[in-house]
């Protein structure tokens, strides 16, 4: 595993596991568990995964000391407000069975966030979450968070993969200090990038498969991965990344795919912020 440093002064293992979609308690304790049995330290669950509960579950049947295993979720825009969104934090610390959270982040740059913002600021500061962040933070979102937080975000998570690389993004976040993390590193599977054909010949030399090859390319990036996968052996793989390098040949082949647009959700269009507004958090 290689790590990266966060603004203030946390590790991160540069390769979670990502949970969105495993809403099934038992098939997400089980991914859980299978993720820290080979490896993995980080996962990422967020209040609207519905798995939070199995997370927690999971991590202390693993055995490993809480210490050890990094846990992230993020709070929904309808829990967005100072003193809301620190119940909300509480509300999930009950649901996980821990008490503190490694990263939390706002799911959406949406609603009241600035408010929400000084209710994790406050949070941090108690201890009760170790890093606080954002999520779907497009650049000129960031920056303006960034220039008016008491404390800046640490994390920003957004969709990036080999066809939407988010270089501005990158560069966005670099210059704040601000440690970006790419959910949907395979774009889901998306338009066919699992069987792209700039992607499987580079595989093909390196002996490995074009999902290592995604996952190897953003952390040559040092961008954070969070592959999703329910399947053991795709669990295992996506891991084991930390034996071969891409050459800058090869990185500029990957970074010509870019398509400079989103393979997933459009988040710069209104039916987008009016369908996400219309979504709630967990009640309970
Ligand atoms: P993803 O990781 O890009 O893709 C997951 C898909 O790829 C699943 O269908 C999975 O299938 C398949 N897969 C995984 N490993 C594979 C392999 N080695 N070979 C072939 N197929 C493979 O998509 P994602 O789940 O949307 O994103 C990852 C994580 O990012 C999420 O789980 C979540 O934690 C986070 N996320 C955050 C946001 C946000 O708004 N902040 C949004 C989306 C996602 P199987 O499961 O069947 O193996």
């Amino acid at each position: 595993m290689e790590y990266t440093t966060l603004s203030n002064g946390l590790r991160l293992p540069l390769v979670g596991f990502g949970v969105f979609q495993v809403p099934d308690a038992a098939q997400c304790e089980a991914a859980v568990l299978t993720a820290l049995e080979n490896g993995y330290r980080l996962i990422d669950t967020a209040e609207n995964y519905l798995n939070e509960e199995a997370v927690g579950s999971a991590v202390k049947k693993s055995g490993l000391p809480r210490s050890e295993v990094f846990i992230t979720t993020k709070l929904w825009i309808d829990h967005y407000g100072e003193q809301k969104s620190v119940d909300a934090v509480h509300r999930a610390l009950e649901r996980m069975g821990t008490d503190y959270i490694d990263l939390i982040l706002l799911h959406q740059s949406l609603g009241d966030y600035y408010s929400a913002w000084r209710g994790l600021t406050r949070l941090y500061r108690e201890g009760v979450v170790k890093a606080i962040g954002v999520s779907n933070f497009y650049p000129e979102r960031l920056t303006d968070l960034c220039m008016h937080a008491a404390i800046r975000p640490m994390v920003n998570q957004i969709e990036c993969h080999p066809y939407f690389q988010r270089q501005t993004d990158l560069e966005c976040a670099q210059h704040f200090g601000v440690q970006l993390e790419a959910w949907g590193p395979f774009a889901e599977g998306g338009r066919g990038i699992f069987t792209d054909p700039v992607l499987t010949k580079i595989a093909a030399a390196h002996g490995k498969s074009t999902a290592q090859v995604m996952l190897r390319w953003a952390v040559q990036r040092r961008v954070i991965v969070l592959p999703k996968s329910v399947h053991a052996d795709r669990i295992k793989v996506n891991i084991d990344i930390f034996d071969f390098a891409l050459t800058d040949a090869e990185m500029q082949q990957i970074a010509a795919l870019d398509t400079g647009h989103t393979e997933i959700i459009d988040h710069l269009n209104w039916h987008t912020t009016e369908f996400l507004n219309n979504i709630k958090g967990r009640q309970d």
